[in-house]
């Protein structure tokens, strides 16, 4: 093999990238990273202003837990061996939800004795159904790690047998689950503030993609990995170089070269050609197949299959530097869920609209007298684009930021304004301009009932439409949430490996 040849090239150094490129790294693999940002990380990225550094995606992590009780991305980051090289900050609750239109607040204790007996004192009477809820979530949880374990090969029969609950409501949307369960409507909306992680309004959201990371977060509780989620990445990076990867940096792919139906290889942007039969794209199959591949070789039912899936989420994300500790500003909770209303639905429809004022915010002291704040909304559809032009961009930024501000103040109660050091806003068209994801998408595509985490994951197989050419990360079939991608990494990296042993055989 010569030094222009590799076993793999992964395209791409987002969260899926990453785990892939190092997962296959450590089986003795020859990888090739290739990235066309200046840094690693995609979407975990960072960026400093000032005396501060902010994450671009910070966000607390359910799937981690502790050494003594590990969690899927806990038993994954000890498989890559960085897990000891993670420090991690538990936060206090599973969440807190504010609702702006009935000035309510609700704050849900981790642990799940904790967690029903505060639900029974919010909503009486919902104890019943939050039982049966959390038994669900044990099977689901064993039939999930099932699926891992056995890499998407697993037996329909041994399904049917062991988890007859997990199968009978793989393709059921959350709101269906829990209506059938009686539980009391007050409940499901409190239960579900975390339904905008992860993209999608309860009647969309996959019970199984939600049911897993709520009951992670609330038996295992959240964690914040006090570098920030970019420490992952460069953790992941030097990890992988360290086995013997070469990762490149500002090194786009520009072509991916097929021969009768099969990678040969790649052509980057300054027009370096390297040979693989196996690529792992962390990008979107629109990319792929729009941009990279020439059209007369990507086969029609690639290109049916990839229009007729609608973007996930775009996002708006204010990242504010304050001059205050949390403890000095008199804010109480790390992560906050600040909607109109607590109906998913209702919000969903508001969301198509800009300026919401609808957010998700995480706060962390980041010196003795400082803090970062960071406000994140998310906008689906179009109005983004019917409302903001080149010319009134700058202006559109400002006023993003005067919503998501006024909305966190108001659901708090707490002046921030005045202790504004820094302040930046990224949009729809800064996470294009960094990732290169159609629309600024950073949810990935839209789930909904009949394509969602159980049938993409069913259907991968007849999914891959080109030899040798492999899909992993928020478009990919475990979804959108950061824990998604990394297992999701890990998952298309043990099947590209699975692969290349049958064609010795
Ligand atoms: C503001 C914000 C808030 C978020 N909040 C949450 C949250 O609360 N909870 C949660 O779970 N998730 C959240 N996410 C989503 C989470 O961060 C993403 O799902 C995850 O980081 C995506 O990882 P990925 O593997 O899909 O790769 P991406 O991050 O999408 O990275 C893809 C990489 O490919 C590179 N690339 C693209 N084209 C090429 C090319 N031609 N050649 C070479 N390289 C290329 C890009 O530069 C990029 O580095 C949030 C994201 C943002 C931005």
């Amino acid at each position: 093999m010569n030094n222009k040849e590799y076993d793999v090239i992964v395209i791409g150094a987002g969260n899926a990238g990453l785990v892939a490129a190092l997962t296959l790294q450590k089986k003795g693999k020859k990888v090739l990273l290739l990235e066309k940002g200046r840094v690693v990380g995609g979407l975990s990225s960072s960026f400093i202003r000032g005396r501060f550094e902010f994450d671009t995606s910070l966000h607390p992590i359910c799937e981690f837990g502790s050494k003594e009780n590990s969690g899927v991305i806990y038993d994954l980051f000890s498989r890559l061996e960085i897990v000891d090289k993670l420090s991690v900050e538990a936060l206090p609750e599973a969440f807190a939800v504010y609702s702006l239109d009935h000035k309510k607040k609700y704050v849900m204790p981790v642990g799940k004795d904790a967690f029903i007996l505060k639900m029974e004192e919010y909503v009486p009477d919902s104890t019943k159904s939050m039982e049966e809820f959390f038994s669900l979530c044990e099977e689901i949880e064993s039939a999930l790690s099932y699926i891992r374990e056995n890499k998407g090969h697993f037996d329909m029969e041994v399904l049917l047998k062991k988890y007859p609950y997990f199968m009978a409501i793989a393709s059921y949307s959350v709101k269906k689950v829990l209506k059938k369960i009686n539980m009391p409507l007050k409940a499901q909306e409190i239960l579900c503030s975390y339904w905008s992680y992860l993209g999608s309004p309860v009647s969309k959201l996959s019970f199984v993609q939600y049911a897993s990371t709520i009951y992670s977060c609330i038996t295992r509780g959240p964690v914040i990995f006090k570098k920030g989620s970019h420490a992952i990445s460069l953790l992941l990076s030097e990890e992988f170089i360290k086995n013997g990867g070469t990762l490149r940096c500002l090194t786009g792919v520009k072509e991916i070269l097929v021969k009768d139906n099969e990678v040969t290889g790649v052509v980057t942007d300054s027009n370096e050609k390297f040979l693989t039969k196996h690529i792992l794209a962390n990008l979107s199959p629109n990319v792929v197949y729009g941009n990279l591949i020439l059209d007369n070789v990507v086969p029609n039912k690639a290109k049916s299959l990839t229009n007729s899936r609608s973007f996930g989420a775009r996002g708006v994300s204010v990242y504010i530097g304050l001059n205050k500790t949390k403890e000095e500003l008199g804010l109480e909770n790390m992560t906050y869920f600040i909607y109109h209303s607590l109906n998913s639905d209702k919000e969903f429809k508001r969301m198509h609209g800009v300026f919401s004022g609808n957010l998700t915010a995480i706060l962390k002291n980041s010196s003795i007298d400082s803090s970062c704040l960071v406000l994140s909304s998310l906008i689906f559809g179009g109005a983004f684009d019917k409302l903001v032009t080149k010319e009134n961009y700058f202006a559109m930024k400002e006023k993003f930021a005067e919503s998501l501000v006024s909305s966190f103040e108001e659901a708090t109660g707490v002046n921030i304004r005045d202790a504004i050091e820094e302040i930046e806003v990224a949009t729809p068209v800064t996470f294009a301009r960094y990732t290169g994801h159609p629309e600024g998408v950073i949810y990935g595509y839209m789930a909904t009932s009949y394509d969602n985490l159980i049938p993409r994951i069913l259907n991968e197989e007849n999914e891959i439409f080109i030899k040798g050419l492999h899909f992993c990360g928020s478009f990919a079939s475990w979804l959108s949430s950061s824990s998604a991608t990394y297992i999701n990494g890990e998952q298309e990296a043990l099947k590209t490996l699975e692969e290349m042993e049958n064609e010795k055989v």
